[in-house]
């Protein structure tokens, strides 16, 4: 993310440390960012206030209130209640059964459960998902294991995209009146785009941008690749895409697109023109005194969503998705993207 979109053709997670200095913080930066993480998390963190954090972790619902046995007696499930206990393990805590032996981890059944790292760790790697921190540089900052890193973002990730499936209408973009751009990564992008590796295996993006305030909202997603040649294969690709406007653009706005692209293409997008009336080709902008002056700020309106679609094609098939849902949380949540993520958490429970 933040580090490494100057490392050409290198997998993200490949990246050496010389390439990476430009990335160093100190722990003490890190942690003093963003304001909630500084005054609520970073005093639990200090060192003999581990348990605090645990605790602290388990009152708000990101692990789990109270837990029954699930030893087997006999056969039977034991049910017995659980007591919080201290114990001198990582965690700090454990559940103990009050009627058999039986201990469990206070992990089980949270998003955390296949985590394997301290949850002083943990938060930090959350906080460092919400501000886009490159893993590779968090490995280093934190001394864990990349895994954990990646593990962590696994799950802050899955559970920001089942908050964002689910609250749809707080990504929506344009409405009534509203300017709104359609591109499709790559072809939309060829003159603006100095980047050429990939083009063998290039993931293609459906990118949408609201023009109305600054800085511009966009709706970036993933496409199914599809050959230019083949007829099909582009006929489904505009499916999906025209289904995704549909889903993220508000009825009634002005779309704006290319005439000759494959994907929602000026004539493509005719068959949504009982909900966008409006419909114009960037040439067609040229006859649009008011809206011509968007032509020329093309290439700055774009930049944040072009810069995501390059580096976007760093990830693996896995990740992409996870990378993109990343930009949209942060997007929308600004400054206040880690303590909307926490919030998610709690009370989501495997
Ligand atoms: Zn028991």
């Amino acid at each position: 993310m933040k580090v490494l979109r100057r490392i050409k053709s290198l997998p993200e997670y490949e990246c050496n440390s010389k390439k990476c200095n430009d990335a160093k913080i100190t722990l003490e930066e890190f942690d003093s960012q963003p304001i909630y993480f500084k005054s609520v998390i970073r005093p639990m963190l200090a060192i003999g206030h581990e348990g605090e954090l645990v605790i602290w972790l388990k009152n708000i619902g990101i692990l789990q209130h109270s837990q029954r046995c699930n030893n087997l007696i006999d056969n039977m499930e034991c049910q017995g209640v659980m007591n919080w206990m201290p114990a001198k393990i990582i965690d700090q805590y454990q559940w103990k059964c009050k009627k058999c032996p039986k201990k469990r981890n206070i992990r089980e059944q949270s998003v955390f459960q296949d985590v394997k790292c301290r949850f002083k760790d943990i938060v930090r790697i959350l906080a460092g998902w919400c501000k886009g921190t490159d893993v590779e540089a968090l490995t280093k900052l934190l001394c864990v294991k990349k895994q954990a890193v990646n593990a962590v973002y696994n799950v802050a990730a899955s559970v920001a995209h089942k908050y964002i499936q689910t609250n749809l209408s707080r990504w929506q973009l344009g409405g009534p009146g509203t300017i709104v751009l359609i591109e499709s990564y790559p072809e939309g992008f060829k003159e603006l785009n100095s980047q050429e590796h990939f083009q063998n295996h290039i993931i293609p993006l459906i990118c949408i941008a609201e023009i109305k305030e600054i800085p511009t909202r966009f709706w970036l997603q993933v496409l199914d690749r599809y050959n230019p040649n083949v007829q099909e294969q582009v006929q489904n690709a505009n499916t999906v895409a025209l289904h995704i406007i549909q889903e993220i653009v508000l009825p009634g706005s002005i779309l704006v697109t290319n005439i000759d692209s494959k994907i929602c293409s000026f004539d493509v997008l005719q068959s949504l023109k009982h909900l966008y009336p409006v419909i114009i080709s960037k040439d067609g902008l040229k006859r649009h005194d008011h809206l011509n002056v968007l032509l020329d700020n093309f290439e700055t309106i774009w930049f944040p969503a072009l810069r995501i679609c390059n580096e976007a094609q760093y990830y693996s098939n896995a990740h992409i998705q996870n990378f993109i849902t990343n930009f949209l949380w942060r997007q929308k949540f600004e400054n206040e993207s880690f303590e909307n993520l926490l919030h998610q958490m709690c009370y989501n429970f495997i």
